[in-house]
């Protein structure tokens, strides 16, 4: 048995040892989940719902432990662990046991005239197993709400949480076992890369993955083989917009949550902020003095993972050799924990490395813009497109910028919280990820829609079918102008036509055509208008 070892990265201790599934496993688990599917696809929505009631129940029962185990395992202060991990997670569990049965349910959709008579609807059918492979950076929210939501919609799940937080993946792992799952229907699988391609190539009906661009293209690479359909949530590089127009003290504030809120490791952070020139220097002189205020451990924790320290170095060295200005902050605190100090940067460029890649650190560049339409440029210039925001206090200005973003998510006079809102679907555009989660997709997404027509078979025949006859071709030629062509008046004998081959349907017919096909489509060539 191998072990993965949690390290709390805000004091460099070894919190616990973790056993690692071996890859080799993956298969079995698999054959587990597919054998629990047909029971748990037949369960009941609202016996289904009742597992997630009392996962909810018990996260919360824990939410001491729970957000003490998630700050040892990620260094975030203990209050983000509450508001960001364990508050949306039950508030998303929440609203999906109001409204899963609403969202599930088939829906009555129109049937066009041709098919008179029929009614149509959409059913919601789960897929089968899903995989679910999850980061680092909020490893309780990114991982239980995507795994529930596959869950709620009839599918079984194979998990597998990130190697770097794996004490948050024994922490949802008991969740999981106290709520009295069947046996197969969520199986939690710890590891690493490995484990992750293992339950790729395990063949899920669908992989939900959340994590680093790079690995999003390998699992989609992956997933090709076999036609898995997958789901990207990927990295960001949001960019905040502030107008001269508003509240300045308030987008201050906000700008400094966005940017350190997690350490700086959230995809939605603020990593590129424009203001407008006219309130430029005073923007810059209140953020520095504000993050001068901010207290290590109290409002901003340590980072999570090293090679992302060593990243945020690399970034901030980059923009400081082509003439970038550290207003505060820029080093790293205390050997041998992950700590780095909430940092503001001026003089940046669109093109340094700062201001196109995913940084995923404390840092906050900030630059100038003169107009609304060099503010919309600089903002899409980019990869990604998770989450934006603008800050005006003239709201239809902020609309209209807002609606020339490209981005999947935008705030308006806030940041992220988009992702909080359940109502809402999440999900990027860009190189930030495809499909979105979240609201009434968060669970139509792992299903299949089947569309559904209804006939009651009463009639000997329907209009489109065999025989065909020059005066059904006329017919239909009658009933296209009639209903979508410029000129809808329809002479007499046309319309004589038409309401004679409806009523034929209704007739039993009398012999089937002797014609062969050739001889057939000759006649109606020679009698209908080409
Ligand atoms: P990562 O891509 O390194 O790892 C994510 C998960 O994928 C881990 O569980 C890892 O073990 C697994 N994995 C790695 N290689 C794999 C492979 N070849 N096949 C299958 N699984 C594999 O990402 P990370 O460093 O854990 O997370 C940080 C990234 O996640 C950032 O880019 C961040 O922006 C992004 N992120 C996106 C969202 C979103 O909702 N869009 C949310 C949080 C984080």
């Amino acid at each position: 048995m191998t072990y993965m070892t949690q390290l709390n990265p805000a004091t460099g201790e070894l919190i616990t040892e973790i056993p690692e599934t071996d890859p080799a496993a993956v298969h079995a688990a698999m054959q587990r989940a597919r054998a629990a599917f047909p029971s748990w696809s037949q369960t009941p929505l609202a016996e289904r719902l009742r597992y997630l009631k009392r996962v909810r129940e018990h996260l919360v029962d824990g939410i001491e432990t729970i957000a003490k185990d998630i700050a040892k395992a990620t260094g975030k202060v203990e209050i983000e662990a509450v508001m960001a991990e364990i508050f949306p997670t039950a508030d998303t569990l929440h609203y999906y046991e109001k409204e899963a049965a609403n969202i599930l349910a088939p829906k009555r959709v129109k049937t066009p005239i041709l098919f008179f008579g029929n009614h149509s609807y959409v059913e919601y059918k789960p897929m089968g197993v899903v995989g679910v492979i999850s980061p680092w950076n909020y490893p309780l929210y990114l991982s239980i709400v995507p795994v529930l939501s596959a869950l709620i919609a009839g599918n079984c799940v194979l998990f597998k949480p990130s190697e770097v937080t794996p004490l948050v993946g024994a922490v949802i792992e008991d969740l999981f076992t106290a709520a009295g799952f069947p046996p197969g229907v969520v199986q939690v699988l710890h590891g690493g890369r490995e484990t992750g391609q293992a339950v790729v190539a395990a063949k899920p009906d669908k992989i939900f993955f959340t994590g680093s661009v790079a690995t999003g293209k390998k699992i989609m690479a992956a997933a090709a083989e076999h036609l898995i359909p997958v789901e990207l949530e990927l990295g960001g590089k949001d960019p905040m917009i502030v107008f001269a127009d508003a509240d300045i003290d308030r987008a201050v504030k906000g700008a400094l949550w966005g940017a350190f809120t997690n350490a700086g490791q959230v995809c939605m952070s603020v990593e590129r902020l424009y203001v407008e020139e006219s309130v430029y220097d005073e923007f810059v002189r209140k953020a520095v003095a504000a993050t001068k205020q901010l207290r290590q451990g109290i409002e901003y924790g340590s980072m999570t993972f090293p090679p992302q320290l060593e990243l945020v170095q690399e970034h901030l060295q980059d923009a400081i050799d082509q003439g970038a200005t550290i207003q505060c902050g820029g080093r790293a605190l205390q050997e041998g924990t992950l700590y780095f100090e909430p940092t503001v940067l001026t003089g940046v460029t669109p093109d340094m490395r700062i201001m196109r890649e995913e940084t995923f650190g404390p840092v906050l560049p900030i630059m100038p813009f003169k107009t609304e339409q060099e503010a919309i440029t600089l903002a899409n210039d980019s990869e990604y497109g998770l989450n934006a925001s603008v800050w005006s206090k003239d709201l239809p200005k902020a609309k209209r910028v807002a609606s020339q973003l490209i981005s999947g998510n935008v705030c308006i006079n806030d940041v992220i919280t988009t992702v909080a809102n359940p109502h809402l679907p999440f999900g990027g555009v860009k190189h930030s990820g495809m499909g979105r989660y979240h609201g009434p997709e968060g669970l139509h997404t792992f299903s299949h829609p089947t569309s559904i027509m209804v006939n009651k078979g009463t009639k000997p025949r329907e209009i489109n079918w065999h025989p065909y006859t020059p005066e059904l071709h006329q017919a239909f030629n009658t009933l296209t102008q009639f209903l979508y062509g410029k000129k809808r008046s329809v002479p007499f004998p046309a319309l004589k036509n038409l309401i004679g081959q409806v009523l034929g349907t209704y007739r039993k017919p009398k012999t089937t055509a002797t014609t062969t096909p050739t001889t057939q489509q000759n006649t109606q060539n020679q009698n209908l208008p080409m």
